[in-house]
Parts: C-alpha cells; sequence; structure tokens
C-alpha cells in the first residue's frame, strides 16, 4: 500500500497547515484507489481544507453535517471520492509537532481510507525534500518545517504507516522548497 500525493495536493496540504499555523487544520483527501500491478495505492489529487472545522489549539472538531453534504456533492463525480483526511499536528511551546496519530485521531479512523499527519513546526534549518526510512516525506520551506506522514487502520484499530509517494517534492532534489521568483 502506498499513499501517491499529487503536486496539487501536497500544496493543499502544507499551505491548510500554514494558514492556521499553532492551530491545527483540518480537512478531507479526494482521489481515488488504484492498484498498480500487486500494489495497492491511494491517489491523493486534493487536499481540500474544511472551512467549518472548529479549530482548537490542539485538536480539531469537524463537522459531521457538511462532510455528509461534501460526500453527496462528490457522488456525482466520477472517479473522485473521500479517500480519507488530513489534519496538522503544529508546535506547542518548545515540543516539536508529533508525526503519530494521538489515540483519539486513530477512533476516528476506518479501514480503507487513508489519513495524513502534517506536522508543522518553526524552521530552524534549511532541509531538502526527502523520504525517510519511516515512509513519511519530510522538508522545509521558507518560515516552516514539515513532516508528512500516513497511515491506515487495520480491521484491529490499530494504525499503520503507510509510504508516501509524492515525485513532486522529491523533485526539487537537493534543494529546500522556495518560492518562484
Ligand atoms: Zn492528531
Amino acid at each position: 500500500m502506498t499513499a501517491y500525493v499529487s503536486q496539487n495536493a501536497f500544496w493543499g496540504l502544507l499551505i491548510s497547515a500554514v494558514e492556521v499555523y499553532k492551530r491545527e487544520c483540518f480537512g478531507l483527501l479526494i482521489g481515488y484507489r488504484d492498484r498498480r500491478g500487486s500494489e495497492e495505492m491511494f491517489i491523493v489529487e486534493h487536499a481540500l481544507p474544511f472551512q467549518s472545522a472548529g479549530r482548537r489549539l490542539r485538536g480539531v472538531v469537524s463537522n459531521p453535517r457538511a462532510h455528509r453534504r461534501i460526500q453527496r456533492f462528490l457522488g456525482n463525480m466520477p472517479h473522485l471520492s473521500v479517500i480519507g483526511d488530513f489534519h496538522s499536528h503544529t508546535m506547542w511551546g518548545y515540543n516539536r509537532a508529533a508525526s503519530r496519530p494521538s489515540e483519539t485521531d486513530v477512533a476516528g479512523m476506518h479501514p480503507d481510507q487513508v489519513y495524513l499527519i502534517v506536522s508543522i513546526n518553526d524552521r530552524l534549518r534549511e532541509v531538502p525534500w526527502s523520504y525517510n526510512d519511516d515512509g513519511s516525506l519530510s522538508g522545509t520551506t521558507d518560515d516552516h518545517y514539515f513532516r508528512l506522514t500516513a497511515y491506515t487502520v487495520n480491521g484491529a484499530a490499530e494504525a499503520r504507516r503507510v509510504p508516501i509517494l509524492c515525485p513532486y517534492a522529491i523533485g526539487f532534489d537537493a534543494r529546500p522548497l522556495r518560492a518562484a521568483l
């Protein structure tokens, strides 16, 4: 199982997390599931921030009625559906943002959906975007350090990391991301 993150979704995740930084963002992952050979993939086409999410310093309260409206809306779109959701974890005082899901996060996960956690911190130094051994993806922009970690949950309600594939971010190679001039 792999989570493919498109360029579009990549920016959606980063911008959503930056917008409300020091608070947590929440949103839906829109895309589809695909099979490449024996490998099953979640193709994340869009990361759609939830404007009606109630934001607190720790944790986000989603709006189930708005969620259902979006599900119905997407029900009429061929090939696109909600395949999971995302939210950010932010720095808390001097504590770096966690990349693991909280117990509440795991309790809200459903099998056959994918969940992305965007950990966002103040940037201390420039770090090129790269994959980590645990399957996550991390790097810096001008002001922030990010780590994207994907999870699924099995029937026993245990969260498992899913490797992220984001050729777009890695295409920046050994250079940190900068705004295009
Ligand atoms: Zn969380």
